[in-house]
């Protein structure tokens, strides 16, 4: 059968739900190129393997997305780094299993 059509709901689930943000080396190409260096300070990156491939957002308050944010009067969520967001991000959800097995995303539904 064919899987429904993906539509993000701006719940806010999947960002609110993962500690962490997964950063690859694309990723940091990428923020250098558009001189976003704010984006991978020390204080930024709880961990940077300079020559692996991961290093990790954190929040000093919470273990909440430092780039995650809810609407104003609403009940939805946004990313303030959207379009640059890191690959991690962007891949999310492969297929509806995952979307499901991630975090509850009701974006198939
Ligand atoms: S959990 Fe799914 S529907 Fe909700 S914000 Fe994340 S991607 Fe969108
Ligand atoms: S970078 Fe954006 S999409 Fe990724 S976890 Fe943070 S708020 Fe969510």
């Amino acid at each position: 059968m064919k899987e429904k059509v993906f539509r993000c709901k701006q719940c806010g689930k999947c960002c609110l739900t993962t500690e962490y943000a997964d950063i690859s080396k694309e990723d940091i190409e990428l923020w250098k190129k558009i001189g976003r260096y704010d984006l991978f300070t020390p204080d930024m990156l709880v961990e940077w393997d300079y020559f692996g491939s991961s290093g990790w957002f954190r929040n000093q308050l919470s273990t909440r997305c430092p780039f995650l944010r809810k609407k104003k009067n609403e009940d939805t969520y946004y990313c303030k780094i959207h379009k640059i967001k890191p690959l991690f991000c962007r891949s999310f959800p492969k297929d509806k299993e995952h979307a499901k097995n991630f975090c509850g995303c009701v974006g198939y539904l």
